[in-house]
């Protein structure tokens, strides 16, 4: 789960990390007292979505020479006025993909002198099983771009967990980024509280791009992104508290409402599959055979009925959806149960595009019958390749 700059911030204030004082705001007629609050004589006015490259990014239907998600403002009317301009309009970045993101939320924060700007994030590397800190001194700009055409630039270790964070990895940082004096402490300090956030948090990653000096030379975080660990959210109410619905995937949500694994993707084969290895086959053989799903979707081992029919209708509320190929191995879960929820689903949503099913497992026979019985337009396949194969025919002729 991601959470907004704004709360990111908020987070980071309450570890003790530098950051600049700022108000979040969900109207326009809030944003004139917001930036009354704050000292000026400065203000930088922020678009909040759960996106990057906001600066760069443009809004739909911008006037000629408009700004991005993030700017300068020099009075608190002139803020006021910025984030009247925000609000309720669409902002694409290259990380929202060409429909964007409708802008809910707007901070106003403390102008920073810049000095230099820095790039420091901290994940969970799957390889080593610990959690990294990544550092560059090329800070401010897209990190995929410096890793591709500067690798040497970026630098990253992970942190052994028996020992904990120690004032070496924040040294090894400051030297990295060419910190000195100061800075130096400042950086042991915040990569200490990072850790600490991190770890008490479970958060997946934290990314401060930019890490500023600031012409005082001082560190200050000017941005920060963070996710976390949807599998540890129930141990962390307060991080849950601050979900945005709005920011994630309609299709996504929906999923998640009745325990459904399911991610939507870009093909334009929807497929309903239990057990997450046999969905991952599933995807790979639709690939071998020349076209892509529309999604990864496990129902699960325990499957009823009914969400079975929600899958269903997630899956055909997508209108990438070409084709729908159903693969159910009937372990726990029986075959004439997903048979059952298949039709029903069919029924009440209407089917307009093809459709296979494979069953294998327990009841198979009842299931197939249910389906055959059914009237349905339905095209059953006999094994995964048999029913790859009829789909993506299906969809591409
Ligand atoms: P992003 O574009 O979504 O990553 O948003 P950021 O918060 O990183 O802001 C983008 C850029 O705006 C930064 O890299 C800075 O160059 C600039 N910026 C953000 N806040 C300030 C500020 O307080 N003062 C100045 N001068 N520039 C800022
Ligand atoms: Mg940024």
């Amino acid at each position: 789960m991601n959470i907004h700059e704004y709360q990111a911030k908020a987070l980071l204030r309450s570890y003790g990390a530098p950051v600049a004082d700022g108000r979040a705001v969900l109207k326009a007629d809030e944003a004139k007292a917001a930036a009354g609050a704050l000292d000026g004589p400065v203000w930088v006015v922020k678009a909040q979505i759960h996106a990057g490259g906001r600066g760069k990014g443009h809004f739909k239907e911008a006037s000629a020479g408009e700004k991005g998600g993030v700017r300068l403002a020099r009075s608190v009317e002139e803020a006021a006025e910025q984030a009247a301009a925000m609000l309720g309009r669409t902002l694409v970045t290259h990380q929202t993909g060409p429909e964007g993101k409708q802008v809910g939320r707007i901070y106003i924060e403390d102008g920073a002198d810049i000095a230099r700007e820095l790039y420091l994030a901290m994940l969970i590397d799957r390889n080593t099983s610990r959690v990294s800190f990544v550092c560059s001194t090329e800070g401010g700009m897209d990190i995929e771009e410096v890793a591709a055409s500067t690798p040497e630039k970026i630098l990253s270790f992970s942190v052994d967990p028996a020992t904990g964070i120690q004032g070496f990895h924040g040294r090894r940082i400051a030297f990295a980024l060419g910190l000195e004096g100061k800075q130096v402490k400042q950086c042991v300090d915040l990569v200490g509280k990072l850790y600490k956030l991190f770890t008490e948090r479970d958060a997946e990653m934290v990314e401060i791009n930019p890490l500023i000096v600031t012409s005082d030379g001082d560190l200050r975080c000017l941005d920060a992104k963070m996710g976390f660990d949807s599998n540890a959210l129930y141990r962390q109410p307060d991080i849950l508290s601050l979900r945005d619905e709005s920011e994630e995937d309609s299709k996504e949500l929906a999923a998640s409402k009745f325990d459904l694994s399911y991610i939507a993707l870009d093909g334009e084969i929807g497929c309903m599959v239990n057990g997450a290895g046999l969905a991952m086959a599933t995807m790979d053989i639709i690939k071998l055979y020349g076209a892509e799903p529309a999604n990864f979707l496990d129902v699960g081992g325990g499957a009823t009925k009914e969400k079975v029919t929600e899958a269903f209708k997630i899956i055909t509320s997508d209108p990438n959806v070409k084709g729908i190929l159903v693969n159910i191995f009937g372990g726990i879960m029986r075959c004439d149960v997903i048979a059952e929820g298949v039709i029903a689903a069919v029924k009440e949503m209407g089917l307009k595009v093809p459709l296979v099913v494979r069953l294998e497992g327990t009841n198979v026979e009842k299931g197939k019958e249910i389906i055959a019985g059914s009237g349905l337009n339905v095209i059953a396949a006999d094994d995964l390749d048999d029913a790859a194969r009829k789909i993506v025919k299906a969809v591409r002729g």
